[in-house]
């Protein structure tokens, strides 16, 4: 029985400490149900596992270290709930669920906020409604959205390859891929509707990376469910680019090989790149690319035209400070070309290069800093770990994916992101991948999508998101402005970070485009002081609507964004 039609208007008014604003509720809605009530709200194959009333003030949050920059959140007076969906035993015998965590504020300004995800999920974190781009010191939250998260299904496990046990199951990879979105959407419509007594009006998904791949993959596969969304940095093609980040480990290993003594008979991987290496780089691509766009100011605008030739880098004799080894400009070089399949067709995509790749959030993805003969790059701990064990099919199970990314065969394996067996029904680039340009009926309902990607992100091409964007507009030619906008970042890293002006309001962009019809053509980006690789602090500049680009005015300080169009 539903328990909210049970409640009296009295009694509605005495639970309402988490409740919803009285007088707001449109009439012939049904009666709110308070925080604690939430929980006796039948919602199928769903189970509330916590409901409480939280006060305003500031949380920690889970699964960040406590006392670590951004390891609290400012929340207003909200109800806290927390839920399993589709509680069941996986084919590996393990327990499993789509957790989700809600927060439903007090003051409701009336809009749904699903929060996205990252790397492979597995942990059920804080729904505050994390903003896009850098350096946030609010979220959608304090704004007044009613906000969701999902660990998409699974949660980690213990040990090296414990993140990715999960990918044994086939069930528990559809639910990372697809499933798990839909399935929490649902359920916090209907927890929404119970709560405040009326559905919302709006509904938001926005999220970076494979936040951002779970955006897109609601606007093609659930185009009913969300009026906007915001992919940043979007992992839509994530399985193929594992398959580039296992290449780029052979490249740069062969590099470090080169440099410095192998331990326990394995390139040190960090020794394949200096940071004083990395510098020389983004100087010489500052050389060949910057004045590009008009302007020498360290950042490379016109970054399609921008041709960066790394040989001009090469040692002519003995490795100095001042320049590469052939090694490490073969590697560079063909990294960037993109890894191919044996008919030398790309398999994932081309990189450009950018004057941010010198910042650790790139290096630390590519090459990390570790001494020893076990790399903790990102490329080997998280896309080799994805790719072993989730993506391809059938997976390895492996503690040692340093190992398996040097012994990767691009030509023989990469084909099992492509295939199924009895076991795994759907490939990983089935159920994972969320390519597909047809969004006709998100489009047909007025659905808005807006794209940010850093030109110096190291874990998704620019590209590969300029690509997409492309394809749309092979299919809806002109209309494609009315649906689908692309800002792409120059010097930023993935989701944010990088010498780059990386803060920026997209939420305020995408809400006013779907509410207002304002569609965005140029947003003001500030670099932040408290970034430590930004060299130009409180620079602010226009990220303009792909393909327009920054261009200097030509007057007025080069510091500040109103001396700069979008051309
Ligand atoms: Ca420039």
């Amino acid at each position: 029985m539903r328990a909210h039609v049970l409640i009296p208007a009295t009694l509605a008014v005495l639970v309402t400490a988490c409740g919803s604003p009285e007088g707001s509720r449109p009439f012939g809605s049904a009666a709110p149900a308070g925080c604690a009530q939430l929980a006796t709200v039948a919602i199928a194959n769903s189970r509330l596992t916590l409901t409480e009333s939280v006060a305003a003030g500031t949380i920690q949050l889970t699964g960040v270290q406590p006392g670590a920059p951004g390891s609290q959140a400012p929340v207003p007076a909200h109800c806290h709930v927390q839920g399993n969906i589709n509680e069941r035993t996986g084919i590996d015998g393990k327990r499993y669920a789509i957790g989700f965590d809600l927060r439903l504020p007090a003051a409701w300004n009336g809009r749904f906020y699903f929060q996205g995800g990252g790397g492979t999920d597995g942990t059920l974190r804080d729904a505050v409604g994390v903003l896009t781009g850098g350096g946030n010191t609010s979220n959608a939250l304090m704004q007044g959205y009613a906000v969701v998260f999902t660990d998409t299904g699974h949660r980690d496990e213990p040990g090296p390859n414990g993140p990715y046990q999960f990918g044994l199951d086939p069930q528990a990879r559809i639910d990372n891929g697809w499933n798990s979105m839909a399935e929490t959407g649902r359920v916090a419509k209907a927890l929404i509707a119970a709560h405040y007594g009326r559905a919302p009006q709006r509904s938001y998904f926005v999220g970076c990376s494979n936040g951002g791949r779970q955006a897109m993959m609601m606007t093609q596969r659930y185009p009913d469910m969300f009026d906007g969304v915001i992919a940043s940095a979007p992992a839509y093609r994530v399985p193929l680019a594992s398959v580039q980040a296992v290449y780029d480990t052979q490249l740069y290993a062969r590099a470090a090989a080169e440099n410095a003594p192998a331990v326990d008979g394995r390139p040190v991987l960090s020794k394949a790149f200096s940071p004083g290496d990395m510098k020389l780089l983004t100087n010489e691509v500052l050389n060949q690319c910057d004045a590009l766009d008009g302007l020498k100011d360290g950042i490379v605008d016109n970054w399609p035209a921008c041709k960066f030739k790394p040989e001009a880098l090469k040692c002519s004799g003995a490795k100095t400070d001042q320049c590469l080894t052939g090694t490490q400009v073969d590697a560079l070089a063909q990294s960037f070309a993109g890894v191919k399949d044996a008919s030398g067709k790309l398999l994932y995509s081309d990189w450009t290069f950018d004057a941010g790749l010198h910042s650790t959030e790139w290096t630390r993805w590519k090459f990390g800093d570790s001494p020893t003969a076990t790399p903790n790059a990102r490329n080997i701990i998280l896309m080799t770990g994805g790719l072993a064990m989730f993506f391809m099919t059938p997976p390895t199970v492996t503690q040692d994916f340093y190992a398996y990314a040097l012994g990767y065969d691009v030509d023989r394996n990469a084909a099992g992101v492509f295939a199924t067996n009895a076991t795994f029904r759907e490939s990983s680039m089935r159920s994972v991948a969320a390519e597909s340009t047809d969004v006709d009926a998100y489009a047909k309902r007025g659905g808005k999508l807006l794209f940010f990607h850093g030109v110096s992100d190291p874990v998704f091409s620019v590209k590969d998101t300029v690509r997409y964007v492309d394809g749309l507009r092979q299919r809806y030619g002109a209309r494609t402005d009315d649906m689908a906008r692309l800002f792409t970042v120059p010097n930023m890293a993935h989701c944010a970070g990088g010498p780059a002006t990386d803060q920026y309001d997209g939420l305020s962009a995408l809400v006013n485009w779907v509410e207002k019809g304002e569609a965005p053509s140029r947003i003001v980006a500030r670099a932040r002081p408290e970034n430590r690789d930004v060299t130009t602090p409180g620079r602010t500049r226009p990220l303009c609507a792909w393909p327009m680009q920054s261009r200097y005015n030509g007057s007025g300080s080069i510091e500040d964004a109103a001396n700069f169009s979008c051309r």
